[in-house]
């Protein structure tokens, strides 16, 4: 796993350097939605401090064994579907939430913080690429929102994720500068701040990096030992 986070690196270092950005702005989320609690150890011990999974229970689940074990709890952020019944799992648990996808989810986070006297770090989930298979906020409706998400006092939006079609380089770049795009009108004529971008994955992280975004969510370049990595 040492090994395969060396040349991780070193990709993020060069697409970083391709555009004239610093290594340091982009964070690496090691996905561990498909791996056990050992492998996050051994995935802490190669150098990752941050993970991620997609489903609530177990994220909460992943927290409480690692907690248990007596080591280092690392912070999890929740990538993946959230339903409204389930946020109280997640809530102050997850060092943020990647996964708010329309405005009522996003009151139902921020009204439930709020009862607890915390405030959820969360990011916008929007679907660019327009795919129906997909989650998320469409563009225009993040824009619209946006005057009522500023507003909510429960939860602290730090940015927007996305995910681009799989297995098409070009409209994952297009996705990604999609995302960037609507950040860039977000900030200046929403006043809805959001300067993290969380996009790209195993297959188009490099593309991603190139196109602006701060965080990568890497889950089989990370734990998949026989997953075949561009350039090797
Ligand atoms: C699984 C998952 C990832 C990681 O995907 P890989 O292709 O294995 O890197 C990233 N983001 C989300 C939302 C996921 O569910």
């Amino acid at each position: 796993m040492t090994t395969r986070r060396k040349a991780i690196l070193a990709r993020v270092r060069a697409a970083c350097e391709r555009v004239g950005r610093d290594e340091s702005d982009v964070s690496i989320v090691a996905v561990s939605k498909t791996v056990d609690v050992a492998a996050v150890r051994a995935a802490m011990d190669a150098g990752y401090r941050r993970f991620g999974e997609n489903r609530p229970q177990e994220l909460a689940r992943k927290l409480e064994a690692l907690a248990a074990d007596g080591g280092e709890v690392p912070p999890f952020d929740l990538i993946g579907n959230l339903q409204r019944n389930k946020v109280n799992l997640v809530l102050g648990k997850a060092q943020l939430i990647q996964s708010v996808s329309s405005l009522a989810l996003a009151e139902a986070v921020s009204s439930r913080a709020e009862a607890r006297g915390i405030v959820q770090p969360v990011l916008f989930e929007v679907n660019v690429s327009g795919e129906a298979t997909k989650g998320g906020f469409a563009p225009l409706e993040l824009e619209q929102a946006a005057e009522r998400l500023v507003e909510l006092p429960g939860i602290e939006p730090r940015g927007l994720m996305t995910m681009a079609p799989a297995h098409a380089p070009d409209l994952a770049r297009q996705t990604f500068k999609g995302l960037r795009e609507l950040r860039a009108t977000l900030i200046d004529q929403c006043g809805l701040q959001v300067p993290e971008l969380s996009c790209g994955m195993s297959d188009d992280f490099t593309i991603a990096i190139e196109e602006g975004s701060t965080i990568v969510r890497l889950g089989r370049v990370v734990f998949d030992q026989g997953y075949e990595l561009a350039g090797d």
